[in-house]
């Protein structure tokens, strides 16, 4: 937990959010602001703070975000597809320094992102 992250926040609980899924390693919210009518983000429970941070021991818990992101999918209805996105430092328009990953779906996605 990093005592000043609005996500480790979140998964403290001390900041409220519309949780859909949890697990003992990850958990995944409604965005607060969202870009497509399904909007979630999957993080881990545990801080990193983005995929560059991230290195060859923690695959299992990249591989655990990612398929339990398609498990929500799954559940949520988005049969027609949906995207995930990790947004990676400044270029990538990472705002929130906590990996997440975000699930879009609900409408056509356009190719390439802005
Ligand atoms: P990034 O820009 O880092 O890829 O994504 C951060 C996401 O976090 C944004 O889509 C933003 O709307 C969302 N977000 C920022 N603050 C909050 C919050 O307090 N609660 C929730 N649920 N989402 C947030
Ligand atoms: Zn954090």
């Amino acid at each position: 937990m990093s005592s000043d992250c609005l996500f480790c926040k979140i998964v403290a609980g001390s900041i409220p959010a519309k949780r859909v899924y949890e697990d003992e390693l990850c958990l995944c919210f409604a965005d607060i602001h969202p870009q497509a009518p399904t909007h979630l983000l999957m993080i881990s429970k545990r801080h990193i703070g983005s995929l560059v941070e991230a290195g060859a021991e923690d695959a299992a818990l990249l591989g655990h975000l990612l398929a339990k992101t398609a498990e929500v999918a799954r559940g949520a209805g988005l049969e027609r597809g949906y995207r995930v996105v990790i947004n990676t430092g400044p270029n990538g328009g990472q705002t929130v320094d906590h990996l997440h990953l975000h699930l879009l779906g609900g409408r056509h996605m356009t190719w390439p992102p802005g």
